[in-house]
């Protein structure tokens, strides 16, 4: 009796041991296959996020955040499966959308949040292209449409010599300008007036051999540098264009900064654009032109290209580099 119940004992016991070891082994399976499958996932984005850096690396400056993504992946995958971590990673590589595009969300998430600024969806997947890229942020993307080779836009400046360029001119009240352009300074001229102001046309086209004397004169006195910076070179001068005037008023015919006070000044200055003209000189902007602030120079570039100049405080060397 007493061996019969020991025999029962044992017989319950080995039972017991058997279910037991037979949980553990069944267990066993289970976190193993988690694993496999959590190393799987993790290697997918792994790759994923590779390749997307090998084409984002060079065009922009996420490649930071999405490293990072891919570190936390790969710690995750290199760690024994913690069963949620591992629940975690089957259910992202058992996503669809994720399994479709090879990227994981892990990943996505990071490079979306790290940088905290929103980026569109495009962006993130790579798909928008550099250039694409760059008119989203080219704040002069709306500039005009405009053939820059046309001859309003001829430049002469410190690095521009126009050689012996000769326009074909006109008179205007005692000044000869490029015939083109007689139009539009009568009509700037006239409406100036018409709003009350007084208005002297001092100087125009001037051409090369007037300003290789006047440099030449300039030399006697200075060495040829220092000339340079007083008067330009000959090809060098803006009135050799023909398209520049310098306008003074009747009650200040002087060409000094002092000028931008005068009511003929300010009113021409805020409606040259409507005649196709700029101020070609501005204040601020000396170490572009290498010219100080004349506010009695202003040169004709057209109606659509000076709008644009003067709304955007442009000089005529910034506006032509938009085009390049
Ligand atoms: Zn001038």
């Amino acid at each position: 009796m007493w061996k019969k119940r020991l025999a029962i004992a044992e017989i319950t016991v080995i039972v017991l041991l058997a279910l037991t070891i037979g949980i553990v082994y069944f267990r066993k399976q289970k976190t193993q296959e988690g694993e496999a499958s959590a190393a799987a996932s993790a290697a997918v984005s792994a790759e994923s996020t590779s390749e997307r850096e090998d084409t984002e690396m060079e065009e922009q400056k996420t490649a930071p955040s999405v490293s990072a993504g891919s570190t936390a992946v790969s710690a995750v995958a290199e760690t024994p499966a913690a069963a949620s971590s591992a629940a975690a990673l089957s259910g992202s590589a058992e996503n669809p959308e994720e399994a479709d595009d090879g990227s994981g969300s892990a990943v996505s998430a990071v490079s979306q949040s790290s940088e905290g600024e929103e980026m569109p969806a495009a962006e993130a997947d790579g798909t928008m292209g550099a250039e694409e890229q760059k008119a989203a942020e080219d704040p002069y993307a709306d500039k005009p449409d405009i053939d820059i080779n046309s001859w309003e836009f001829i430049l002469a400046n410190y690095e521009n010599n126009i050689e012996e360029y000769v326009p074909e001119t006109a008179e205007i009240e005692g000044i000869e300008l490029d015939a083109r352009i007689i139009d539009a300074m009568t009509a700037f001229v006239a409406d100036c007036r018409a709003a009350g102001n007084s208005v002297v046309l001092a100087s125009g086209y001037r051409d090369y051999y007037t300003q290789q004397y006047l440099f030449q004169l300039e030399c006697t006195m200075y060495d040829e540098e220092t000339a340079a910076t007083i008067v330009a070179r000959p090809g060098t001068s803006e009135h050799q264009t023909g398209l520049a005037a310098d306008i003074t008023d009747d009650y200040y015919e002087y060409k000094t900064s002092d000028l931008q006070y005068t009511a003929m000044y300010q009113w021409m200055a805020a409606h040259c654009q409507e005649y196709g003209f700029i101020v070609r000189f501005p204040e601020g902007k000396e170490d572009i032109t290498r010219i100080i602030y004349e506010p009695w120079h202003f040169r004709y570039v057209g109606v659509e290209a000076a709008t644009y100049i003067m709304e955007h405080d442009l000089t005529l060397e910034e506006f032509i580099e938009l085009y390049k």
